[in-house]
């Protein structure tokens, strides 16, 4: 790559400091890359030129810190975690390092003095959106809490050629663009060749006895397809670690190209070659949802084989044994997208290093942790098992073999209990038959956890409640977190500021410390300042909307906001359905005293998810009604902000004064929204579920909107028979929403687009918005009343920030590590590069 262009330079340089941090040698540094790497002069450079001389000043200074972390890592074998994730939803690169190097003012400066600016080259990049939501954006946090922790950590994935669509809003509908991040170069990564795998798929299996008169299995397989790794370097914040995200890119391997254009089939070489690159080519856009597609469970053994090579590879490197493995890494599985791990490593362990079943299963069972996401039936991966043979035999063997077992001493345990074994069982039987992954995730592993306390509950006591009688000593709750490096140092300067101003800067890595905003709650020229703060971000975001959506926005008015993937369990038309019925009342009467709202949502919808896809058409259209209605004007807007990513969300948290979370009680997992919005001093609306449970119970009943059936009230409702029509009947203001939607109101007097959406609400309401409507309205008006008391609100708002210490991600890697990883930390020394220099003539 590109680096060989500057390494005479370099080498020129070596006497001067190359990688330090003053304005002029950032400057000189800034030049020299535009000059030997973009191979541009200024006055022929682009804003991207500028983008990418900027990316490779910082990423040398990030290089440093990387080869000095890998050396002490190397050096002193240390227990390392190895983070399996099928997505990982970064978000920009640039800002962020700035942040974590400390160099942001400097290089703002640095910038400005050539006559730049920093946040138009921060725009140039392209977001590397390889993740849905929030799980993706999780993996991301993971990884920069355990760099700033000085844990030593290796991210595993896919290095998807495109990322999550870009979605773009017409006719008030979502159209998908392909999303080709990596069309103008990546400065980011560093490919590693050297360290490319080969991973196998399909054909089928052989058994013979070895010369010592062992069973032995071999696997012929029908294709081989190379993993080459790319490299992302991972700053911890002010500190020296660097960590390594390690993304795999699927290749067509050399020598099978050759038999083929050998045999003189050049255009089948290159089908079989396309075929091949497919694999990594592109993101699932399914959140919550699993589509069963062959492709996907082949992106999933592809990365999990990568991974656990290159560990193996690892661990040979630093001289170590295979009976060390689980000593020298523990692997976290995000979700069940990588639980093939189970198998794989038992296959690898095995078949490739000869070790017995008991060896093999003792590391497998020691090295792996499980972490469950999801309360959804939809979202639990099966895959039909012809599938799976087919793609995986020799995986298939083995996962029959471990059920076997594993069945054997459930039986063992709970004898006569035939059902039990069914409902245990690694393969569903009851109709056609399937791999359960979160089985598989289960018995393979040492710790199991949830992402929230309530969630915990429910899994132990509902969809994994089998399990946890079985194995209660594995189940964990571990409440997810957000790292305020990203979601409050880059995305609100401002807050920052006032914050450091108040307390000092330690609570940047020490969340805790935001309590002592408290004695600041009462404090009337500090509630000025932090509302003035407030309206200066909400004023940020008016302008962006009147450039986005040409829409004119009252930035006094209370933006109520819900950004998340768009899902029927999220119920983001539930919110719809309360601004319709404000809309209804503010028509009957002009003179009700409410606050100026502003409803703003941003979210995706699956391509294939048509329900979801109503949902935006429907925000939509009643969007165009209220913001063409003169007698809304200065009352009520309704505004869908297209493409919600990462950048997008940085803008939008920061500028709430609500923050939606009002998902049926028991589905939303966790949440992690909730708690981006609280720390920037948004107030919650929501329903008892995931993470808002006990973010309330910090923050403080009274400072939080809580409405809605408890996830037990839910239970019980469904079971005693809950029928939508009576909702309906005995509400009129509901039945006037709904009606008002069916008779094409918001669909220019269509009455045919919203029907499914109606239809499914009145005869199923699987989510229970009918249920929840009264008294979401109800809370609904609590909130406007609030908002009306500016010192009220502002209080509520400082002390949401002030108790939000928990949430940080720094919080959750600390949990993991001390219940689950049992990683200690690595303090890392800056290695000097002379002294590289001389190992190397030695
Ligand atoms: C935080 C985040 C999410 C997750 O939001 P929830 O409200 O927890 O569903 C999704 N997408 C992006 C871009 C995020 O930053």
């Amino acid at each position: 790559m590109q680096p060989a262009a500057n390494l005479n330079h370099a080498a020129v340089q070596v006497e001067d400091d190359r990688t330090g941090l003053t304005p002029e040698t950032l400057k000189r540094a800034f030049l020299d890359n535009l000059f030997y790497i973009q191979g541009k002069f200024p006055r022929l450079a682009t804003q991207h030129d500028y983008y990418m001389a900027l990316a490779y000043t910082v990423r040398d200074r990030l290089l440093q810190r990387w080869i000095s972390t890998a050396a002490a890592y190397t050096e002193q074998g240390s227990r390392t975690v190895a983070y399996l994730s099928a997505e990982f939803l970064m978000g920009p690169q640039l800002g962020h390092n700035l942040v974590n190097l400390g160099i942001y003012d400097i290089v703002q400066q640095a910038v400005a003095d050539l006559g730049l600016n920093l946040d138009e080259l921060m725009e140039q990049e392209a977001e590397p959106g390889l993740g849905n939501g929030g799980l993706g954006r999780l993996a991301a946090c993971y990884l920069d809490s355990m760099a700033t922790l000085e844990v030593p950590s290796l991210g595993y994935g896919i290095r998807y050629e495109f990322g999550i669509f870009r979605q773009d809003i017409r006719n008030g509908q979502q159209v998908e663009v392909t999303d080709k991040w990596l069309r103008l170069g990546n400065p980011w990564e560093l490919p590693r060749p050297e360290w490319a795998v080969d991973v196998k798929l399909g054909g089928h299996t052989e058994a013979y006895t070895d010369r010592s008169g062992r069973y032995r299995v071999r696997w012929i397989p029908y294709q081989v397809i190379k993993g080459v790794p790319y490299d992302m370097p991972i700053a911890g914040y002010r500190t020296n670690t660097c960590n390594t995200l390690r993304l795999w890119s699927a290749q067509a391997p050399e020598a099978f190209d050759f038999e083929i254009f050998n045999s003189g089939d050049y255009l089948g070489a290159v089908q079989d070659k396309l075929s091949s690159e497919n694999l990594s080519k592109v993101l699932y856009p399914n959140d919550n949802i699993s589509q069963g597609k062959r492709l996907r469970l082949a992106q999933q053994i592809f990365f999990v084989s990568c991974s656990l090579q290159d560990m193996l590879r690892i661990l040979a490197r630093q001289g170590l044994a295979l009976s060390q493995f689980s000593q020298k890494f523990v692997i976290q599985l995000n979700d069940t997208h990588p639980a093939v791990t189970v198998a794989e490593l038992m296959r690898l362990l095995m078949d490739e290093h000869g070790l017995s079943w008991d060896a093999a299963w003792d590391i497998t069972q020691r090295s792996i942790a499980y972490t469950n996401h999801t309360l959804m039936p939809e979202a639990l991966e099966k895959w039909p098992v012809d599938m799976f043979g087919q793609l995986l035999p020799r995986h298939l063997e083995i996962i029959y073999e471990i059920n076997h077992r594993f069945l054997e001493q459930v039986r063992a345990r709970f004898p006569d209990d035939s059902d039990r074994l069914r409902r245990l069982s690694l393969i569903d039987e009851s109709g056609e038959r399937y791999v359960r992954m979160a089985h598989l995730a289960c018995v393979g592993s040492f710790s199991i956890n949830g992402v929230a306390a309530l969630h915990t509950e429910l899994l132990k006591q509902d969809v994994l409640k089998d399990f946890y009688e079985l194995y209660p000593e594995k189940f964990n709750s571990k409440t997810n977190g957000v790292t305020p490096r990203r979601f409050m140092v880059l995305s609100n300067p401002r807050q920052t500021e006032m914050l450091n101003r108040t307390i000092g800067d330690t609570w940047v890595s020490r969340l805790d410390e935001l309590k002592r905003l408290e004695a600041k709650a009462e404090d009337p020229s500090f509630q000025h300042d932090w509302h003035m703060i407030k309206q200066a971000n909400k004023g940020d975001l008016a302008n962006y909307m009147a450039k986005q959506n040409g829409l004119v926005i009252n930035p006094e008015s209370l933006f109520d906001v819900q950004v998340k993937r768009i899902h029927e369990y999220k119920r983001q038309h539930l919110n719809v359905l309360h601004i319709i019925t404000l809309y209804h009342r503010l028509k009957a009467s002009p003179n009700l005293e409410v606050p100026p709202r502003t409803f703003i949502f941003g979210g995706k919808a699956a391509p294939g998810y048509h329900v979801a896809k109503l949902m935006i058409r429907l925000v939509n259209g009643v969007a165009e009604v209220i913001n063409h209605d003169p007698a809304m004007r200065d009352r009520l807007k309704v505004v869908f902000l297209r493409n919600f990513n990462v950048r997008l969300a940085q803008r939008i948290y920061p500028a709430a004064d609500l923050s939606e979370q009002i998902s049926m009680a028991g589905k939303e997992a966790s949440g992690t929204g909730n708690m981006k919005f609280a720390l920037n001093g948004a107030v919650t609306i929501g329903t008892l579920d995931g993470a808002n449970v006990e973010i309330r119970d910090e923050v403080g009943a009274e400072n939080f909107f809580l409405f809605g059936l408890t996830a037990p009230e839910v239970y019980a409702l469904k079971a005693q028979g809950y029928n939508p029509w009576d909702y309906y009947q005995g509400d009129p203001e509901l039945k006037q929403a709904l009606d008002s939607i069916l008779v094409g109101t918001f669909s220019r007097g269509d009455g045919e687009v919203f029907k499914p959406l109606i239809d499914s609400l009145l005869n199923w309401d699987p989510y229970l918005l009918l249920a929840d409507y009264q008294d979401y309205v109800a809370c609904q008006e609590r909130v406007g009343q609030a908002f009306c008391d500016r010192t009220h609100w502002t209080r509520m708002s400082i002390l949401n920030v002030a108790r939000m210490g928990l949430f940080s991600s720094d919080r959750s890697i600390q949990d993991y590590c001390r219940d689950v990883w049992r990683t200690p930390a690595v303090p890392i020394e800056l290695t000097d590069h002379a002294q590289l220099g001389e190992t190397l003539a030695v």
